[in-house]
Order: C-alpha cells, then sequence, then structure tokens
C-alpha cells in the first residue's frame, strides 16, 4: 500500500526541521527503533493515529546552482505541490507574515493539494492571538505551536491525517511478489531490470505504476507472478528537484512501500555510501524482505577472497539488517543474474511465513532456559506467552511481566533464536512487548 505523503514547506528558521525532529521523535519513541540506521534528517516515517505518512522537510533539499532564498523556496514548493499529498506551511509567529510567506502563499494556492497552515513559534498560550494574521492567505486551517516546547502538535496532526486522500488499494493479487530496485543514481538498477526481465519469456507489457514514479512490469516465471517496480526508469523531465540525489530517496520510499522484497542494488565497483545506507534502513523499518544485489561484480578486480570481503563489510555496514542476503551479479555480462529471482521466492516465503504458537512457545521456553533474562535491580523479565500476530513481515506479541525489563540485548538474543528455529531468512521480523501479570 502506498503511503501518504507530508511535505514542511517555509522559510528558512521558521522551524522546519524542529517540527520534524519532534514529529519523527514522536514517532521513534512508539516504533521500535535499532540503534545503528542512519536517519535521514529529511525523510522520515511517521505515524499519528495509527496513521502512517512520508514526512518530508523540503527546506533540508539541495537544489544545485540556486543559492537564492525565493528561488530555493519555489523549488520546495514545486517539490512539495507535485509529490505530498498534504503540505504543512510552516511560519514563524515570532516575525510575523512576511512579504516571502505570501509569495509561498500564493505558489501553494495554485495547486488544489490542501494547506495546513503551522503558526510556530507559539511558546505561550498568551501569544495565540499573532494567528489571526495568517487567516488572511485564506487556506482556512491555521494552527498555532510551539515546535520547541511540543504543544499544539497534536491538534496540527489530527488535521493533517484527516485531509490524506484515500490512496488507491494495490492493483495486483495477493500471490504477485512485488520487487523493487533500489540504490543511488548508476549502481545499475535498469540494467538489471533489463536484465531480470532479458531473461523471461512472458512479459506483460509495461504500466505506469499508481503512483506515476515507478514503471510497473509484470510478468511471470515458473508459475509464479512477479512485478519488478522500477523507479529509475521514469524521469519528471524539466523539473529542477528531478536531478537531486535526495530527491531520489523519495521515489525509493514510495517504491518500497509498495513492495515485498526490496533489491538494495550496490555498486560493487565503487563500494558502499552512506546513501546506500539510509535507504536500505528504510526498507528495514518499512518491513520489507531485503536481498543485497553487489552489481559490476565483472569490473571488480578480485581473487578469491574478495567476495568474502565484500560480504563482511555487508555486514559491518549494515549490521542492523544481517537477515538479508548478498547476491554478486552483473547486469553488464549477466553473471549470475538468474539467482535473483529464486532469492526474491524464497525470502519472500519467509517473509509471509507463520509459525505455530505452540513450536514458538518451544523455542521462546528453551530460549529462556538456555540464557535467562539478565537482572535489573532485583527484577528479571518474564515470558509469559507469545503468539505471532501477522506477517510480512512476522510479527510476535510477547506477553510479559514487565516490557521496561526487555533490555534490547536480550530482545536480540530472543530474535537470533527464532531465526535459528525458524530462518526467516531475508526479512525483518518484530518483537511486541505487552505487560500481562
Ligand atoms: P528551519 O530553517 O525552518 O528548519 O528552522 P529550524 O528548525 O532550524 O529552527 C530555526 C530556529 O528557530 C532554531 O534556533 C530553533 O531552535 C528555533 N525554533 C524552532 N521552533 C521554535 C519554537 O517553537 N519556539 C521558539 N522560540 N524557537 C523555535
Ligand atoms: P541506474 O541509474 O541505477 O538505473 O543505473 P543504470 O542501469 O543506468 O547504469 C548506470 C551505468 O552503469 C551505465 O553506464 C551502465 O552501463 C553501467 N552498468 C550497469 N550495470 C553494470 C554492470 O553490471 N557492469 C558494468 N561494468 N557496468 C554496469
Amino acid at each position: 500500500m502506498s503511503l501518504p505523503v507530508v511535505a514542511i514547506v517555509g522559510r528558512p528558521n521558521v522551524g522546519k526541521s524542529t517540527i520534524f525532529n519532534r514529529i519523527a521523535g514522536e514517532r521513534i519513541a512508539i516504533v521500535e527503533d535499532k540503534p545503528g540506521i542512519t536517519r535521514d534528517r529529511i525523510y522520515c516515517r511517521g505515524e499519528w493515529n495509527g496513521r502512517s505518512f512520508h514526512l518530508i522537510d523540503t527546506g533540508g533539499l539541495e537544489f544545485g546552482g540556486d543559492d537564492e532564498m525565493l528561488e530555493h523556496i519555489r523549488h520546495q514548493a514545486e517539490l512539495a505541490i507535485e509529490e505530498a499529498h498534504v503540505i504543512l506551511f510552516l511560519v514563524d509567529g515570532q516575525a510575523g507574515m512576511t512579504a516571502t510567506d505570501e509569495e509561498v502563499a500564493r505558489l501553494l494556492h495554485r495547486s488544489n493539494k490542501p494547506v495546513v497552515v503551522g503558526v510556530n513559534k507559539v511558546d505561550h498560550p498568551s501569544h495565540r492571538e499573532v494567528i489571526y494574521d495568517f487567516y488572511q492567505m485564506g487556506f482556512g486551517d491555521v494552527f498555532p505551536i510551539s515546535a520547541l516546547h511540543g504543544t499544539g502538535t497534536g491538534d496540527l496532526l489530527d488535521r493533517i491525517v484527516e485531509l490524506f486522500p484515500d490512496l488507491e488499494e494495490e492493483e495486483y493479487d495477493e500471490d504477485t511478489i512485488r520487487v523493487c530496485l533500489i540504490g543511488r543514481p548508476n549502481v545499475g538498477k535498469s540494467s538489471l531490470v533489463n536484465a531480470i526481465l532479458g531473461e523471461e519469456r512472458v512479459i506483460v507489457s509495461p504500466v505506469a505504476g499508481t503512483t506515476r514514479d515507478a514503471i510497473d512490469t509484470p510478468f511471470e516465471r515458473d508459475g509464479q507472478k512477479y512485478v519488478l517496480i522500477d523507479t529509475a526508469g521514469m524521469r519528471k523531465k524539466g523539473r529542477v528537484y528531478e536531478t537531486t540525489e535526495k530527491y531520489s530517496v523519495l521515489r525509493a520510499l514510495k517504491a518500497i512501500e509498495r513492495s515485498d522484497v526490496v533489491l538494495v542494488v550496490l555498486d560493487g565497483e565503487r563500494g558502499i555510501a552512506e546513501q546506500d545506507k539510509r535507504i536500505a534502513g528504510y526498507a528495514h523499518e518499512a518491513g520489507r524482505a531485503s536481498i543485497f544485489v553487489v552489481n559490476k561484480w565483472d569490473a571488480v578486480e578480485k581473487d578469491d577472497k574478495t567476495m568474502d570481503r565484500f560480504r563482511r563489510e555487508i555486514r559491518d555496514e549494515f549490521h542492523f539488517m544481517d537477515y538479508a542476503p548478498s547476491l554478486f551479479v552483473s547486469a553488464k555480462t549477466k553473471r549470475r543474474v538468474h539467482t535473483i529471482l529464486p532469492m526474491v521466492n524464497e525470502v519472500a516465503e519467509q517473509h509471509a511465513m507463520r509459525v505455530s504458537t505452540s513450536v514458538l512457545n518451544e523455542v521462546l521456553t528453551d530460549a529462556v532456559l538456555t540464557t535467562p533474562p539478565p537482572s535489573d535491580k532485583g527484577k528479571r523479565l518474564r515470558i509469559l506467552y507469545g503468539t505471532q500476530v501477522s506477517v510480512k513481515p512476522p510479527t510476535f506479541v510477547l506477553f510479559v511481566n514487565d516490557p521496561e525489563l526487555a533490555h534490547f540485548s536480550y530482545q536480540r538474543y530472543l530474535e537470533n533464536r527464532l531465526r535459528e528455529a525458524f530462518g526467516f531468512h531475508g526479512t525483518p521480523i518484530r518483537l511486541l512487548l505487552r505487560k500481562r501479570n
């Protein structure tokens, strides 16, 4: 399913990144967060009242060349109008309305996207009257907030969530495996799509995906249906933001959301970059199965240790994803490209795997007997029982005496024991702890 996109637009210094961090932070407090994930300060997956969404701080995008402020904001607004479902237009309540705010308002009015105005830096209730000026901009919804203190953000988010459109449901049936390729520009995503499809006989003609950011190619092999979601092939010609690397991240996020299996394409020749870690982190957080596909292996000078060395590097750099297998391929020579789909089948199966409650509890009991939870100030975690509550990714609820006692390292230990017992190759798994006396 696609997620709604919320874009924050506004002048420099109005508090865009402060509100972004606050929304990201609130989410991090309630959803699992593993150390080692490199976070982007521009994109995050937010959650409010049970609705997930993508949040973008357009102020953090760099549009090569134009350092003039107004021009920069124009590009932000253009991106927001094009890509977002709801625009959060942030203004500064202490500075009052400025000519630039009015200019941005004019740009936003030209779109038919819903706009919510957040008047920031209203740190004290007695300052609330400053918001009335901003009603002149004609957007209807004006919310006083203090990003610094976190006041007012609840009402603001309530309104934003209300404005989310009903996004189209996925048009592919349950037994179709949805696969996307993500990675930095030039790692060879398009070449890989062609190499994978080139091997197939039954190709249905590609269609532009629901989001128009991707080209979907449905095909079938050995009775299994797939759709390849290709983000690289589609370009929005003439858009300034199109050429920025940061923007390609947004497209990757949307594709990840619609996929079961994510092929994280790395450049064997150039090695692993920071951007790779961020993009892979999104696949992990979104709970998708992942495979590292190291491309351009033909161009790498190698001996019999090179592959192991690269594999170790992947383990080190993406240590939060040590469940994901790695393949070393060449889109150019087609070497080992034929191993990709069988691996996709395998991880897709593991991603959708269900284990019985009785076997699960045997494994948990055994894990606790082998290594009991450490005690914390005289108290010790007790696991009463566990049950799998969903698939894609496999998600388990563990009923415990006190969730606070379940430290990260012990959860990690339990996760490893579940993997030893059941596999879950290529897929993240989630443990949710619930209190039960
Ligand atoms: P951006 O350029 O729009 O991303 O703005 P920043 O988030 O970097 O914030 C600019 C400045 O405004 C920083 O010094 C923040 O600490 C400050 N700021 C942000 N939110 C608030 C707020 O709610 N109240 C006050 N008093 N200051 C704020
Ligand atoms: P994308 O931006 O990720 O879609 O990357 P492309 O598929 O457009 O490829 C970028 C460049 O890398 C092109 O010049 C390709 O010819 C080259 N390339 C792609 N795959 C391989 C490969 O397996 N080996 C080598 N040597 N070059 C490749």
